[in-house]
């Protein structure tokens, strides 16, 4: 699993692990935060520009990952889109399951 990020999976973590789609999420849990983001709409926006760094993301995703993270948003920016790869394969698979 990469969860190197974190020392220990919380349960919504382990939950995410076996099944991406998920809605469980745990309060103060970073990467649960980092999935929560991939899943809304500041992610949508930055998506559709496909940003090279930090510095070429839309405005309402540096500020959402300002605002969720506060520091390393170029660490946390590479989770949310670690995740989002992760909820676009699986919404992939379950439509053409
Ligand atoms: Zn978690």
């Amino acid at each position: 699993m990469e969860a190197a990020m974190t020392k220990a999976l919380c349960a919504a973590c382990v939950d995410a692990a076996g099944n991406v789609l998920t809605g469980s999420y745990r309060a103060g849990c970073r990467e649960c935060e980092a999935r929560a983001v991939a899943h809304g709409p500041a992610w949508f926006a930055a998506e559709k520009v496909n940003p090279a760094g930090l510095k070429d993301v839309p405005e309402i995703y540096r500020l959402a990952l300002h605002k969720v993270f506060g520091t390393d948003l170029e660490q946390w920016r590479q989770r949310v889109k670690h995740w989002a790869e992760r909820i676009k394969e699986a919404k992939a698979i379950k439509r053409n399951a």
